[in-house]
Formats: structure tokens, C-alpha cells, sequence
């Protein structure tokens, strides 16, 4: 007898011919994440098993972190030909438990010389003898003892909800704008959940930002890697650019013209880091700059598809998610970040584009960017 996790997964079952390409896919990122607690994971029966960790409750954490893992079970794996051994093991998991409870047992191997109605019933009563605090409820119990009778028997009561989405990888990928705030990281979590590898730039205006702004920009991706199996962060030192915006292009138009300019460089790294698209954290009248019209000029200078997976939200609830995904915190320190320090008072909310276009004819742009991409500094989270 050995105690063991059954991680389970969601949508991959949708997935037809496909299936074991993401199941292979999952258990890479099964295996990334428990690694280093000595964990064994395998796929068995269409099943994926992590056995022979460490610390279980720091591989459950870890595991229902996992994109494409939908729940996971603490369970027991025993012979099976012992069935009083199988019903003692069933009462004694359910030793503590108070309230109603049903047992379902499934039957893989039909052979097996019981049948799955049997079962409940008997395990069920071995249960109510033993408990004196639980009770019988089969339509809404508060635990369920499953029993599955496989090549071995399976027993486990608990499910720890998981992450869901599909693993990191099955969906090519894309780079992220990260600022240090608090919607880029949601927004980069939200489109990673679809399988998407990402990678990120940001925008680091040395000194006026300080290197505490930007190793709190390398937390947020160090807790976003998680999830998102390792992000390389392109670090772009932005102060040159942003100090000839501010010298040469009218004030209300200089944060657009600076967006501008990060939607170029960032188009520039997703072609080196071969993504299909962008990702912004931006969400539609949040701040002048993502006003409808605004966002179509910062658009305009890219090819790439944007995604912007925030653009219906509400900040509550943007909120409500970087709490749950747990970059909250990180993102609520107070370093200053390159958009605030250089942030006009008056900004255009109704941007024209003759006026976007003449500031930037003011500026070389091509010889701003490819400086920019030439000091560029890659750290892998
Ligand atoms: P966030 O909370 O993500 O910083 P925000 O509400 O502060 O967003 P803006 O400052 O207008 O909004 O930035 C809009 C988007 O532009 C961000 O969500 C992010 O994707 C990108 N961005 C802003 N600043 C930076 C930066 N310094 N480096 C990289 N990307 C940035
Ligand atoms: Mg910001």
C-alpha cells in the first residue's frame, strides 16, 4: 500500500487524436513542477500519478498550479484482491470525517468477483459501523469515498480544485508587456492558461525607475513562472527614448508616443523569441491612454495581433484575480514605474493622429528602437 496524488485534467479530454500530445505535455509540466521535491510522475491507464514526494502538501500546492490540471486527489493505491483490507483502508480514511458521505466505486476490471453496487453498500455499512458521526446522504453528501477497482484499488475522499487550462506549450506562444502593475500580470496569466508560452518585455527607465522597481517586475515574473513554466524577461532600458519624447514632442502626447514606441520594440522581441502576438494588460477608459481611440493609434504601428484579455473588466475585478493568482502583493509595492515618472498633466484622451505623427517626426524612431533592442538584458524567471 502507497499514498499517491491522481491529478486529473479538464479540456485535453475534448481533445481526440490529439489527446496524448497535451497528456505529454502535461506531464512535463507535472514533472517541472515537483522535480526538486524527489516526486515520480507518470502517465498510467490515461491517468497521471505523482508518487514518492517529499512534503505532499507542497506538491499539491505546486501541482493544482499547473495549467491543464483541473483537480487532484490524495489517494491510496492497494492490492486489490483483499477486499476487507480494501473496506478497513475505506473506514479508516473516513475515521475523522463528520456529517453524510456515499461511497461510489467504479470498476474498471470486470472481473473483479464484486460489483460496483455491492460495494457501496458494503463499504458503506463497514463505514456507518465505525463513524458514528457520519451518516448516509447518496444525492448531496458531504464526502464521497471513491473506490475504483483497477489494476489496483484506488481509494481517496478529498479533491483539491486545480488551476484548470491547458498545459503551457499546446498553444505556441507570445510576449508580454510587463509593467510592475497590477494588470499586466493577469492579463499575461489569462492568455498562459490557454496553453500559451510566454515571454515578456519591460521597460526600464534606469534611474529614474530604480532597480528595485524592476527586480520587483522579476518577482512578478518569477511568481507568474509557476503557472507559466519559466519566463525569459527582456529588460529594455527605456530613458532615452522617453527623455527625447519629453524634449521634442508636445505634453499631451507624449505618453502615446512612448506606447508607441513600446508596441514597436515589443513587436520586435516576439519576432526574436518566435510569439505570434502580443499581450497588454489594458482595458478599455481605464486611464487616457486606453481610451478607444487611444488604443487604436498605439495599435497601428504593429502587424501582430494584441491581446488584451482585461479589456471588459472592471478594476475590482482585476483585483479580485491578481489576489487569487498571487501577484497582488507584489504588484501593491510603491516603486515607481516609467509610465508614472514621465506622466503629463493634461494627457489627449481624443489623440489626433497628425499631431502623433508630426511629434514622431521629430524623433529618429528606427535609430531610438534599435538602440534600445542593442541594450537589451534577458533574465530568465
Ligand atoms: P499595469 O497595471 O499592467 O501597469 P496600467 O493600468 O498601469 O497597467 P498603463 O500604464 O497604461 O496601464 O499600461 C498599459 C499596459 O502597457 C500595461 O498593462 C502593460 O501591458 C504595458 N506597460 C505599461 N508600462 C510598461 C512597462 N514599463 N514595461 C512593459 N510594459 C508596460
Ligand atoms: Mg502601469
Amino acid at each position: 500500500m502507497r499514498e499517491l496524488l491522481l491529478v486529473r485534467y479538464g479540456e485535453i479530454f475534448l481533445k481526440g487524436l490529439n489527446r496524448p500530445v497535451f497528456l505529454r505535455a502535461l506531464v512535463k509540466r507535472v514533472k517541472r513542477a515537483v522535480q526538486d521535491l524527489g516526486a515520480t510522475v507518470y502517465l498510467h491507464d490515461s491517468r497521471i500519478f505523482v508518487t514518492d514526494y517529499t512534503d505532499q502538501e507542497e506538491a499539491i500546492r505546486r501541482i493544482s498550479k499547473v495549467f491543464g490540471v483541473h483537480s487532484l486527489c490524495p489517494a491510496v493505491e492497494m492490492p486489490k484482491e483483499d477486499f476487507d483490507a480494501v473496506a478497513a483502508q475505506a473506514v479508516a480514511m473516513m475515521a475523522d470525517l463528520r456529517g453524510t458521505f456515499k461511497v461510489t466505486a467504479r470498476r474498471s476490471d470486470k472481473r473483479y468477483p464484486i460489483d460496483s453496487p455491492k460495494i457501496n453498500g458494503e463499504i458503506g455499512h463497514r463505514v456507518l459501523v465505525a463513524n458514528r458521526n457520519l451518516s448516509v446522504d447518496v444525492k448531496n453528501p458531504d464526502h464521497v469515498m471513491n473506490v475504483e477497482i483497477r489494476d489496483q484499488a484506488y481509494l481517496y475522499v478529498k479533491v483539491v480544485p486545480a488551476v484548470g487550462g491547458m498545459p503551457v506549450g499546446t498553444n505556441g506562444r507570445a510576449t508580454l508587456l510587463l509593467s510592475g502593475g497590477i494588470d499586466s500580470p493577469v492579463a499575461g496569466w489569462m492568455i498562459a492558461k490557454r496553453g500559451v508560452h510566454i515571454n515578456a518585455v519591460h521597460f526600464h527607465s534606469y534611474p529614474y525607475t530604480s532597480d528595485r522597481a524592476k527586480e520587483k517586475v522579476l518577482d512578478l515574473a518569477r511568481i507568474l513562472s509557476e503557472s507559466c513554466c519559466g519566463i525569459r524577461v527582456h529588460i529594455v532600458p527605456f530613458t532615452k527614448i522617453q527623455m527625447e519624447i519629453h524634449e521634442k514632442c508636445p505634453d499631451e502626447y507624449t505618453t502615446l508616443i512612448m506606447r508607441r514606441f513600446m508596441m514597436r520594440i515589443a513587436e520586435r522581441v516576439a519576432q526574436s523569441e518566435n510569439s505570434e502576438a502580443l499581450i497588454t494588460g489594458e482595458s478599455i477608459g481605464q486611464v487616457a491612454s486606453q481610451t478607444m481611440t487611444a488604443l487604436n493609434t498605439t495599435n497601428m504601428v504593429v502587424d501582430m495581433p494584441v491581446f488584451r484579455p482585461l479589456i471588459g473588466f472592471d478594476k475590482t475585478e482585476i483585483i479580485a484575480i491578481a489576489e487569487k493568482i498571487g501577484t497582488m502583493e507584489t504588484s501593491s509595492l510603491p516603486y515607481e514605474d516609467c509610465c508614472t515618472v514621465f506622466t503629463p498633466r493634461h494627457p489627449a484622451t481624443h489623440p489626433k493622429m497628425d499631431k502623433i505623427l508630426e511629434g514622431e517626426s521629430k524623433l529618429d524612431v528606427e535609430g531610438l528602437i534599435q538602440e534600445a533592442l542593442d541594450g537589451i538584458e534577458i533574465v530568465t524567471c
